[in-house]
């Protein structure tokens, strides 16, 4: 049996290629109508008042902090188990990141949030609701309230994610949504979004995207990155399954902890839309080569923290992060897209416990 890590096809639903074949008639392919439907539909779904669609979730990252007015000489406090993108897309809005612990969730760490800050770091704080697990965003917004910070929620891996109920992206000042085609709502391409109830950052996120133009006059200095109308459309006909996906994926976690009691399996907490599913093992590389041998695709995120890339080895961690770098030595993702069944998560397990005897011997 071969089980591929993601499965991007399986899933995509009748009337994909109508919609694809009238926007193709259309004439009209980079913000139209489809983008401005997706953007009141998808900001709807998160329960904000505004969404802005451009080109890529590292864009949105950019394009919201500059919208916020952070730039040069302001810090951006994050966690640095997570893709390269984020340094990429703070680092070009002129700020500069201080990577701070993760918990044992694999997101922030709030005491020592509240450390960083005391220690004179961070206009902003950025939040990764990582895995699809959202952050302890109550908490983190008392802090941000209490020291005057604004907050922006990285939700490219969280597209539904809820807290009491709540959606994940509009608990912060801004959250933002990458729609690479592996994330929960994927297009068929490149696309992102900022979602705000603050009508000036919704306004001035509008303009950067294009040029900073008003009225065809560029008013500030701003960047080319625009959602098309196909990869709107594509992402406006997945948007009403995105629910079911999610809770496809949730019990397959719920079946993969069961068959996995000996491993540090994730919790199951409510409003988790398990991105990924992801397991821990001292011995990582060996339990990898025995899954893929027998055709098990299998993924690390990530095992090098952001800070510690070649190109930004000179980005300031705050201390040393053990739990950083012991979770980048451990994890692995295992296969946990929608339509993965339990027979193939049988087998997966199956081959999980014979390594282990193996192992043993
Ligand atoms: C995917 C991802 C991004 C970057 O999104 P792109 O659309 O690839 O630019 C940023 N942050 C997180 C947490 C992501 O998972």
């Amino acid at each position: 049996m071969k089980i591929k890590s993601v499965d991007l096809y399986s899933d995509v639903i009748d009337g994909l290629l109508y919609a694809i074949h009238d926007v193709v008639l259309s004439g009209n392919y980079i913000l139209g109508e489809q983008v401005a439907k997706f953007e009141a539909e998808f900001s709807n779904y998160i329960g904000v008042n505004y969404g802005v669609g451009v080109a890529s979730g590292t864009d949105a990252i950019t394009i919201a902090l500059r919208a916020m007015g952070i730039g040069e000489g302001e810090g951006v406090i994050t966690t640095g188990l997570a893709p390269v993108a984020v340094l990429t897309g703070i680092l070009r809005a002129g700020a500069f990141p201080i990577i701070i612990d993760i918990n044992s969730s694999y997101t922030m760490d709030d005491r020592q949030l509240v450390q960083a800050i005391k220690d004179g770091f961070g206009h902003v704080i950025l939040p990764i609701h990582l895995y699809g697990r959202p952050a302890n965003m109550p908490e983190i917004m008392k802090i941000a309230h209490h020291y005057k910070l604004k907050v922006i929620e990285d939700c490219s891996q969280a597209h539904g994610a809820t807290i009491n109920g709540q959606k994940v992206g509009s608990f912060g000042d801004a959250g933002i949504f990458s729609f690479y085609p592996t994330k929960n709502l994927g297009a068929m391409g490149d696309a992102g979004m900022v979602v705000t109830n603050d009508e000036q950052i919704a306004g001035k996120a509008k303009r950067l995207r294009q040029y900073g133009l008003v009225d065809g006059i560029s008013i500030e200095h701003g960047f080319n990155s625009r959602m098309d109308e196909i990869q709107a459309t594509i992402l406006r006909c997945k948007l009403p399954l995105l629910d079911t996906w999610n809770l496809a994926r949730f019990s397959n976690a719920e079946y993969y902890n069961r068959r996995l009691p000996e491993y540090a399996t994730p919790d199951l907490v409510a409003g988790h839309v398990f991105h990924q599913y992801v397991i821990r093992s001292s011995r990582r590389e060996q339990l990898m080569k025995t899954l893929n041998d027998k055709g098990l695709q299998t993924q690390i995120h990530y095992p090098y923290p952001t800070y510690l890339h070649p190109a930004y080895n000179w980005v300031k961690s705050f201390g040393d992060l053990p739990e950083t770098i012991r979770a980048s030595k451990e994890v692995l993702s295992l296969p946990i897209y929608p339509s993965l069944s339990t027979e193939e998560i049988d087998y997966i397990t199956d081959v999980i416990h014979s390594e282990a005897t193996n192992y043993e011997m």
